[in-house]
């Protein structure tokens, strides 16, 4: 029992009501005792402390552990609403009723504000039952919802973690499979070279498979590694002239772009806050995948970015083949390709690698595009906090 608390013995009453164990703020014995009158009527079997200060108070939060606070709005020693705080200071959800004699709305709504849960006023005691029920079911799911966040924090946690470890997986392993994959392709490179027509028909065919498989292989490797280095590097990031950039994908792409025929468009692009290397290669995914997939006519590439709200908005669009709406967002995921290797060459790691970078960038990237029309690949990276300042267009 509290120095300074009375406990009052459960009233005897008839029925299962529900306990609750309530922590009285108040001066006067004869308001506790109405107060406690109006609880045990026929709502709930209360255990109560009632207390004058904060000594008590804190006491009895300590021995009493209270589900409710029930505090007179003045005392002659001390002040109801200071109970909050020393809820706050225990970091202790008990929800906190004023039950005061005449407390203006002013002050009511102030007292709210400051975080009481509601407010009775001694003359109308007959809502208190409710007014608990009612405190109580809100911190019921107030504890819900806090479980909830905190399963959702820990699972994203644990993603991330696990993306991690997934990340170093794909690193190692594909760093660490380049090396006996160079003996393979050169040893079977070798073969061919030493032993073409001098074996059988089908040795030649056998080992023309087995370089062919090595050689795809390495291509797949590398992709990987570059596909995992984009989440392991830091990046070096620094203000990027995406038209710079462009100058020397098209340099890169030099063959590509003349076999195909391609035309490429841009003009005025904006610089960005970004790391160049990873730039480029997202540049250059795009632009050789819109040459790749190209349709009956010669390609067409256009590449234009505006400013929108905090954005920087690209788009690279071309006359393509196009891809259906369904298969929008599959794109993008490692190895997921709509098209047999015989058809057009690739192993599925250029979109994924955009989207990496992007991500990693704050921004977004996705596909607008309809079957046989042409692609507009989309993509957003934020402003510079230096385009934010000044404007610039
Ligand atoms: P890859 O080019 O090696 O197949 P990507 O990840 O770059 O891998 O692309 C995934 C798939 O998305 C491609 O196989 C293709 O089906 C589709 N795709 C990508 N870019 C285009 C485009 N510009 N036009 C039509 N389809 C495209």
């Amino acid at each position: 029992m509290s120095s300074t608390g009375t406990k009052l013995a459960a009233a005897n009453t008839v029925g299962p009501k529900p306990r609750l164990r309530a922590l009285l703020v108040e001066d006067n014995a004869l308001d506790a005792e109405l107060v406690l009158r109006a609880l045990r009527k026929d709502s709930f079997e209360v255990s109560a402390v009632i207390v004058q200060d904060e000594d008590g108070f804190t006491e009895a939060l300590r021995t009493h552990s209270p589900e409710v606070v029930l505090a007179d709005y003045n005392l002659p020693n001390w002040k109801g609403m200071e109970a909050l705080n020393v809820l706050r200071r225990q970091n202790l959800d008990v929800p906190m009723i004023l039950v005061s004699g005449a407390l203006g709305d002013v002050t009511a709504v102030e007292c709210i504000r400051q975080g009481a849960t509601d407010y009775v006023l001694k003359d109308g005691l007959a809502r208190l039952p409710e007014v608990i029920r009612r405190a109580l079911q809100e911190k019921y799911e107030r504890s819900l919802r806090h479980q909830a966040e905190r399963d959702l924090a820990k699972k994203v946690d644990e993603l991330a973690r696990s993306n991690a470890d997934l990340e170093q997986f794909a690193y190692v392993a594909s760093h660490d499979l380049q090396e006996p994959l160079r003996m393979v392709a050169a040893y079977t490179q070798l073969l061919s070279e030493r032993y073409r027509g001098k074996l059988d028909e089908n040795a030649d065919k056998f080992i023309g498979y087995a370089s062919e498989g090595a050689l795809r292989m390495q291509v797949l490797i590398q992709d990987l590694l570059a596909f995992s280095r984009v989440g392991r590097a830091n990046g070096t990031y620094s203000t990027v002239d995406c038209n710079a950039v462009l100058e020397e994908v098209r340099k890169t792409l030099g063959a590509t772009i003349q076999e195909g025929g391609a035309v490429i468009t841009y003009a005025n692009l904006p610089g960005v806050w970004a790391d160049r290397t990873q730039m480029a290669q997202l540049f250059q995914n795009l632009i050789g995948n819109a040459i790749k997939f190209r349709g009956e006519q010669a390609p067409v590439i256009s590449i234009q970015a505006e400013k929108k709200e905090r954005h920087w908005h690209f788009s690279v669009a071309d006359n393509g083949i196009g891809i259906a709406p369904e298969f929008a967002e599959n794109i993008f995921v490692v190895f997921q390709r709509l098209h047999a290797r015989t058809e057009y060459p690739g192993n599925g790691i250029g979109l994924a690698i955009c989207k990496k970078i992007i991500e990693r960038n704050g921004g977004k990237i996705w596909v607008e595009s309809q079957a046989g029309t042409g692609s507009t690949f989309k993509f957003t990276i934020p402003l510079d906090s230096s385009d934010e300042k000044d404007g610039k267009p």
